[in-house]
Order: structure tokens, then sequence, then C-alpha cells
């Protein structure tokens, strides 16, 4: 077996696609009390202007401890992140921001390590975040394993941050995106989102990136990979990755057929025609390539407007999509309708009242509780 073809863990008959593995439990790295408080005074909170002025300059540690804030569920730090946010959102926007996604397994990383280095190596600064659905559950997540992407990791252009771990799906995806405009105010021009293939995720990600990128595996029928025919419509370029090795035809193969799926998708109002290629992100070959026809896709949505539509339409999307969540937040944790829930919900199990019914109970009360 050669090097390469020992990462085509696809080929293996019991591989499945769609395992997500769980994360590590990371141990305290301080166990000590009286060192943790010393830890947390020494974490105090800093003026506004430092943050802005430290995040514009490209200052690393000052935009981590931005995002820190940002994700934090502390309503001091909130506080502190939304004056942030404002601050350095009339310079933020200037990047190209590519949602990847694919299952674990599929070289998601590496990929990314690959095109990131290739960016690095031209001058270009790199910011990588990731939307993990799994981390709210394990703590320690496969997107943050600091295991993975190694090289970026170290270079000065690149910044990584991994997924914040707490709350929903859109609680995570929201906080990815204010990250977006700090990373960008830092000066980041190439935003890379990183998510599983597997859930949700992949549409909190396309609402909040310009390109989408599927990467998938030959051979692997898409039903074992669990990508749904939704996402691949969502797709402005397929990339069949580990096209090396005893993998390089069937690749060929899984181009052609995918180029014909996606010639059936309805027309996209980018005007885009979405690409199949294949490519090696383990031995770097076809990267450039891709990162092409994102250039080519910059293009063209700049010059026929879409680029900017666009985002404008995802400003939006995000601002009613923060009303809902606040609203329902709002409206559960209530004590009164906490209490009241119950009880109503008992009456529905019981046949008692109809659900319309007791929801629209429930809502009338809550608007008179204000
Ligand atoms: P992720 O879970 O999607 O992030 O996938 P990883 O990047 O961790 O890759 C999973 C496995 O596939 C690792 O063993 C990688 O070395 C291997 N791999 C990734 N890209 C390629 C490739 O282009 N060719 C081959 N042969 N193996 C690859």
């Amino acid at each position: 077996m050669s090097e390469t073809d020992k990462h085509h863990i696809e080929n293996d008959p019991q591989f499945k696609g769609l395992n997500v593995n769980s994360g590590v439990e990371q141990p305290e790295t301080v166990n000590n009390d009286s060192v943790k408080r010393f830890l947390q005074k020494k974490r105090k909170l800093l003026p506004v202007e430092e943050y802005v002025n430290g995040i514009l300059k490209g200052d690393i540690t000052l935009l981590s401890k931005a995002v820190t804030l940002v994700e934090s569920s502390k309503a001091e730090h909130q506080q502190l992140a939304q004056q942030i946010i404002k601050a350095c959102l009339p310079h933020s926007g200037n990047s190209v921001r590519v949602g990847i996604t694919g299952v674990p397994g599929v070289g998601k990383s590496t990929f990314i390590e690959a095109l990131g280095k290739l960016l690095t190596s031209r001058g270009e600064k790199l910011a990588v975040l990731a939307i993990d659905p799994s981390s709210e559950r394990t703590k320690g997540s496969i997107l943050g394993d600091k295991t993975r992407m190694e090289e970026l990791a170290s270079d000065k252009l690149a910044y990584i941050r991994p997924s914040p771990s707490a709350g929903s799906l859109g609680g995570v995806a929201r906080k990815t995106r204010e990250t977006i405009i700090l990373c960008e105010a830092a000066g980041y021009t190439n935003i890379f989102i990183e998510t599983v293939g597997v859930g949700q995720s992949e549409t909190a990600v396309h609402s909040m990136t310009d390109f989408f990128l599927l990467l998938m595996l030959a051979g692997a029928g898409d039903e074992l990979q669990g990508i749904k025919r939704g996402i691949m419509e969502m797709a402005d370029l397929i990339a069949i990755n580990k096209a090396d090795g005893n993998n390089v035809e069937k690749a060929e193969m899984a181009k052609v057929q995918y180029k014909n799926a996606i010639h059936l998708f309805p027309k996209k109002d980018s005007d885009w025609e979405p690409n199949v290629l294949s490519c090696s992100a383990y031995n770097k070959v076809g990267i450039e390539d891709i990162w092409g026809q994102i250039e080519n896709y910059k293009k063209l949505t700049k010059g026929n407007d879409y680029f900017v539509r666009k985002r404008n339409e995802q400003a939006t999307y995000w601002m009613h999509e923060t009303i809902q969540e606040q609203l329902k937040r709002n409206f559960y944790d209530h004590p009164e309708i906490k209490a009241q829930l119950q009880v109503l919900e008992n009456y529905v199990l019981a046949d008692k009242m109809s659900s319309f019914v007791a929801a629209g109970e429930l809502l009338d009360r809550y608007s008179k509780l204000k």
C-alpha cells in the first residue's frame, strides 16, 4: 500500500462518512484554586478603544480577547463585545468569505491547510473559523483539536479559531458571524468558515459566506456521505478530494457524475455556474485551480452586483434571526411562562385543550406580562 493510499479511509468497508468523532474531554489546565483566582483577576476587561485599536492594528492577542468576549454569555462581556463590534463594523467587509463543508474524514483540515498555505505564501491573510454542531455536546470538539492544521496554526498570516462551544446552533452561528466582522477589521481578507456537512450547520454557514465549497469523496455514494441534495444545490463548487494514488480514476468518474447531477439544478441567482473539480489536499494538487474558481466567482459577482446584494440579504437575515432567537428566549425563560407551560402541556396531552388554543393562551399571557 502506498503512503497516500493509507489515507483513503473511504475505501474501507467499515467507513461510514457520517461518523462524528466525539471530542476528547480536556482536563482543566489549572486545578489549583488560588492560581485560578489569580488568573481570573489577570483577565480583567480593557476599555473598548484598546480592543478596537489593537484589532485595527492586526494584534492577534487583542483580537482573540475580543472574540472571547463575543463568545461569552456574561452580560458584561456581551455589552463590551457589542461596542467593539460597532466600532469595527465600518472597517469590515473587505474580504471573501468561503464556507467549506464535507463529512468528517473528507479532508477539510488538510484542504484548508493546503489552500491556506497557498494564500499565505502569496502574502495574504487568512482567518479560519468553525461552526461545529457537536462541540456543545462533547466540549472538546473535533474542530477544536489543536493538532489540526499544524502548519497553518504557526503561520503569522493565519488566524485559526475553533468553534464557539456553548448554545444553540443559531447562537453559535451568530457568534461566528460577529467574529467575521472582527477578523475583517483586523485585516484578514480571506475568511474560511468550516463546518461538518452532516446537519443544519451548513445552512447557517451558507447564510454568512460568499462562496460555498463542498468537499466530497469518490467511491462513497452520496447517501453514505450524508450529503443531501439541498447541500449540493447550495454549492458553488464541488471538489472531489483524495484524487491521488489508486483513487485518481474513481475521482475522475465521480467528477463526471457530479457534473451531470449539478447540471440539473436550477440556475443560480448569481449567474455563476457551479463546477466540479478534483484535488488532492494531501499532495497539494489541484488547489490553485480551486482558488482560481473562487477568484472568478468574485470577479463575476462583483461585476453583476450579486456579491453586495447577497451580503445585504444576509445582513437582514441575521437581523431577523437575532430577533426571533431573542424573542423565543425571552418567552421560554420567563418564570411565569415556564410554570404555565407545563400545566397547559398536560391539558394538551389529556385532550382537554387543542395545541393551538394552548399556544394562543400562553402567547396572550406573555403579551400581558410586559
Ligand atoms: P476532516 O475530518 O474532513 O477535517 O479530514 P482530515 O483533513 O482530518 O483528513 C482525514 C484523513 O484523510 C487524514 O488521514 C488525512 O491525512 C487524509 N487526507 C486528507 N486529504 C487527503 C488527500 O487529498 N489524499 C489522501 N490520500 N488522504 C487525504
